[in-house]
């Protein structure tokens, strides 16, 4: 494995900001991602996973240590009482693999279509858009653990997942490389087009969508809010959703939306777990009155979602910080919510 020195990360990531990576690597076999962690050991090194980029800020002074980025491909396609089991290298794009699995009329990830990144980054924030998410298909994962250096298969109720994390980003964070991903997915499956978006979408149909439909209505509704990777289009120069959307007590949502109705607002809420609330953050960075377009420096809020910070051209990651406190401050001043971001921070 070829360990190359001082390699640019920022045309590795999606927002395109930030330094070099000291060390760099790519592991296309799992021997590779052995090497990759002895050379890290061998030297006292810090070690980062790098996936498609697509979630990530990287501080301008880099990263001092080694970045392993997983290039592992290659998936196969099996039959499993009824179901269809897809076999995925971490390393394979994400979209590419929904492309496939919708082309062979295979039900489950199709509303996770356009999400850009790999497959090995889907477990570890259980990604999930439009109704779905991938902890309703994963059968288990792959992964190297680096307590016992032993290669572990996780079946999903060890992956611990729930909204938007699981094992690898919580209890486990840095514990595992996640190696191989397996899905089971279900051939001629119907689409699922419960989720607000897709209804509408979809409203004048009389007959189901069909898979390869609701992959093509997912897109075209992320391309809206640009959250589908156009190139030439300046508003996906991002890292996707900026914050996360804040859960919050059924007691404390009300409290809120009583404030907010005095205002003449209704603030909109989710029934999330355990009696909580999930309230979209894009309306609370709208309504503490930063909008669409507003820009700090060569950082904005995208013109098509409120949610997405936008690298205009030549941000830095200092830039990106400093429009990220600006939106955490005017949200925690009007509704006293703290926002968390959900990219990675790499280097700071
Ligand atoms: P959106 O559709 O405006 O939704 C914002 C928030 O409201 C989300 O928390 C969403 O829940 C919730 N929501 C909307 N309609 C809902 C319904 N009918 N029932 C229950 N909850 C509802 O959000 P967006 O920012 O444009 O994102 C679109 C989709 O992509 C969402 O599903 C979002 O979660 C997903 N997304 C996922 C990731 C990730 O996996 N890291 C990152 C960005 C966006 P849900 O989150 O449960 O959908």
């Amino acid at each position: 494995m070829d360990i190359r020195e001082h390699v640019p990360l920022a045309p590795l990531t999606t927002l395109g900001v930030g330094g070099p990576a000291r060390y760099f690597a790519e592991a296309a076999t799992e021997q590779d991602v052995r090497d990759g962690v002895e050379f890290a050991r061998s030297r006292g090194l810090p070690l980062f996973i790098l996936g498609g980029g697509s979630n990530l800020l990287v501080a301008d002074d880099g990263f001092s240590g080694l970045v392993l980025k997983i290039a592992i491909r290659g998936i196969d396609d099996s039959a499993a009482s009824g179901r269809r089991i897809f076999d995925v290298g971490a390393g394979e794009d994400w979209d590419s693999f929904v492309a496939l699995a919708v082309a062979r009329d295979c039900a489950g990830i199709e509303c996770l279509s356009g999400i850009p990144g790999t497959v090995g980054g889907t477990p570890v924030q259980n990604v999930g858009a439009y109704g779905q998410e991938v902890s309703e298909t994963i059968e288990d994962v792959r992964a190297l653990d680096l307590n016992t250096s032993q290669i572990r298969e996780l079946c999903n109720p060890a992956c611990g997942f729930t909204y938007r994390a699981s094992i690898f980003n919580t209890t486990e964070r840095g514990r595992f490389i996640i190696l191989r991903v397996r899905y089971s997915l279900k051939p001629a499956g119907e689409t699922t087009t419960t989720y607000r978006d897709l209804k509408t979408f979809f409203a004048d149909r009389v007959t189901p969508p069909t898979l390869a439909e609701t992959r093509q209505a997912v897109r075209q509704i992320r391309r809206a809010k640009a959250m589908l990777i156009v190139p030439g289009d300046e508003d996906c120069r991002s890292a996707g959703s900026f914050f996360k959307n804040p859960i919050v007590s059924r007691e404390h949502f009300l409290a809120l939306q009583t404030v907010a109705r005095a205002r003449g607002e209704e603030m909109p809420g989710y029934p999330s777990n355990d009696d909580n609330v999930k309230i979209p953050a894009a309306w609370l960075v709208e309504h503490a009155g930063l909008a669409r377009g507003y820009a700090l420096g060569p950082a904005a809020i995208s013109r098509k979602h409120a949610l997405a910070i936008v690298n205009r051209g030549g941000a830095r990651a200092s830039d990106i910080l400093a429009l990220m406190d600006q939106i955490q401050s005017a949200v925690a001043g009007r509704f006293g919510i703290e926002l968390r971001p959900e990219p990675v921070f790499l280097g700071f």
